[in-house]
């Protein structure tokens, strides 16, 4: 792959770097998916996909996203699971060097390296992805019709999850470190009229416990300093997103918060 020129590299293998490829190669450019060490993207952590497009009995996550890579190779596309790690934009074409020490030519570069959702960071949170620890309320709300679930966050992302949430759950407790919301007023407004919605303010989670999915949370009021246990069937973590652009910083313009259209094109 080393003395190619490709009309185009890609970094990154979610769905948006894995639909780039598809468009990319059936329009006849050269195509380079620099993947990643780990592929795949958010997806891979997830079991049963229900919202996408013409899967009417859901999807496991890894197994569609192995088919958009299958679909991506079928049109052409090469694939290199590494991280694309050093980038030279002045030079002509563009190089773009891996985790594996290889220089990749090629002439644009399509940035599709998503987000870093910000975990708990707490036991049982990595273990229970998928089976009742959540990010995604619009994906995930479904599966927790009639069910006790706990919303962790006080920005409008959290705001959104709890009221999403309301439309199945029978109980939603939305949980914040503080006593007050960073939240637009709108959205809180929104959170305060919903009889569905128990407020724990001061609330941090320490822990998550369940053997195949989430029965409970360990639970720590940091003003009154009391340990407690609270029956939920699922954790929606709403605590923020990092896009993961910090290697083009520098490189692309972007805001403070690493945010950008993050294309491009010579
Ligand atoms: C547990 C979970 C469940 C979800 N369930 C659903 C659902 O049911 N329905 C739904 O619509 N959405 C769901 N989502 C959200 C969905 O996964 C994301 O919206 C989607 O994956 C974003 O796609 P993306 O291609 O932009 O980025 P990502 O999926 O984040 O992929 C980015 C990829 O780029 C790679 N990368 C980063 N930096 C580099 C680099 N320097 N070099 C090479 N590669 C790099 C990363 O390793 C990663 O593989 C879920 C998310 C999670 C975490």
């Amino acid at each position: 792959m080393e003395n190619k020129i490709y009309d185009t590299a890609i970094i990154g293998s979610g769905p948006s770097a894995l639909t780039a490829a598809i468009y990319t190669t059936r329009g006849n450019a050269s195509t380079l998916i620099i993947g990643g060490e780990n592929w795949g993207g958010q997806l891979m952590l997830t079991t049963l996909v229900e919202n996408f497009p013409g899967f009417p009995d859901g999807i496991q996550g890894p197994e569609l996203m192995a088919n958009m890579r299958k679909q991506a190779e079928k049109f052409g596309a090469e694939f290199a699971e590494k991280n694309a790690v050093k980038f030279e934009l002045k030079k002509s074409p563009f190089e773009i060097a891996d985790s594996a020490g290889s220089i990749h030519k090629t002439k644009t570069i399509i940035i599709a390296t998503g987000a870093l959702t910000q975990w708990l960071n707490v036991p049982g949170e990595k273990e229970l992805i998928g089976r009742g620890v959540a990010t995604c309320a619009p994906c995930d709300a479904p599966f927790y019709r009639d069910k006790i679930v706990a919303v962790v966050g006080g920005g409008d992302s959290a705001m959104e999850e709890a009221n999403v949430l309301t439309k199945y759950a029978s109980k939603v407790y939305l949980m914040h470190r503080r006593d007050v919301f960073k939240a637009s007023k709108a959205m809180q407004d929104k959170i305060f009229a919903n009889p569905k919605i128990e407020i724990l303010w001061n609330t941090e989670v320490k822990r998550i416990i369940g053997e195949k999915k989430v029965e409970k949370i360990e639970i720590y009021n940091n003003k009154k300093e009391i340990i407690e246990k609270l029956q939920v069937d699922g954790i929606f973590v709403a605590i923020g997103h990092k896009p993961d652009s910090d290697p083009f910083k520098g490189l692309v313009e972007m805001d403070e918060n690493g945010f950008r259209h993050l294309s491009i094109f010579r």
